[in-house]
């Protein structure tokens, strides 16, 4: 099973976006609302949870909004992918060491010296966002398997996890915005990862199967 993506939509989205956001923080405003209001009658506090999971929903909308709006400084540099993987699995480290899950980079010697042309911060962000998934998707104890291998002028970077898997009625959603399964979820994360590759002439495609795993493959012209 496999789904080519070739499209984020494109980033005249922005306009649209705005729209969307209005829409999807009001949702759990509104219930927040709803639920302080139950809470003055009857405050047996079992509101609770529901309202903190809502704040946190509403807090990582607009974290990932502030990502996304930060002005464009198009800082296309040489940078050595090698380096970029292993700052990125360090940060993510901290995450997955709490689910007894290893991050594995698995390469050739050759790869050590390779470079691509990019803006270093957008390419973090999408490694970063592909890891976190493959972390919320596993929640468990295994190994989230990174590959790079160079591939003519391209390198291409598998993020191989041992999760839920995505099925196929998900996979037609998937980088579209606001489309999530998670309760505290975004799904702004995955249209994000598309427009950045995209920008990059890069694509990324997805192969899944349901309870085995998911992997998330980036390619890259290198420079
Ligand atoms: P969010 O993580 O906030 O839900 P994303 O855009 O990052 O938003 O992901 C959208 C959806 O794609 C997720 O809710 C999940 O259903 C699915 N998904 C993404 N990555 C994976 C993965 N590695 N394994 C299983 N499902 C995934
Ligand atoms: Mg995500």
């Amino acid at each position: 099973k496999e789904k080519r993506l070739q499209h984020s939509e494109q980033l005249s989205v922005i306009g649209e976006l705005a729209a969307g956001i209005a829409h999807e923080i009001r949702n759990p405003l509104t219930s927040l609302k709803g639920f302080l209001q139950l809470s003055a009658t009857s405050n047996h506090g079992m509101y609770n949870h529901i309202m903190l999971q809502e704040i946190n929903r509403i807090n990582s909308i607009v974290g990932e909004l502030l990502l996304l709006s930060k002005p464009k400084e198009m800082d296309y540099k040489p940078c050595n992918v090698m380096k970029i993987i292993h700052h990125v699995v360090t940060i993510v480290n901290t995450q997955a060491i709490l689910y007894n899950i290893e991050i594995k980079t698995n390469y050739h010697e050759e790869i050590e010296e390779l470079e691509v042309y990019c803006e270093e911060n957008k390419i973090k962000q999408v490694f970063i966002n592909l890891l976190k998934n493959a972390i919320e998707a596993m929640q468990k104890q295994g190994t989230i398997n990174i590959y790079l291998e160079k591939n003519h002028q391209n390198v291409q970077i598998t993020f191989q996890d041992q999760g839920k898997g995505i099925t196929e009625e998900e996979l037609q959603h998937i980088g579209k915005r606001f489309y999530t399964t998670k309760e505290e979820g975004t799904g702004l994360g995955l249209m994000i990862c598309y427009n950045i590759i995209e920008k990059h002439n890069g694509q990324i495609h997805v192969e899944s199967e349901i309870g085995k795993g998911t992997s998330f493959i980036v390619t890259l012209p290198v420079k």
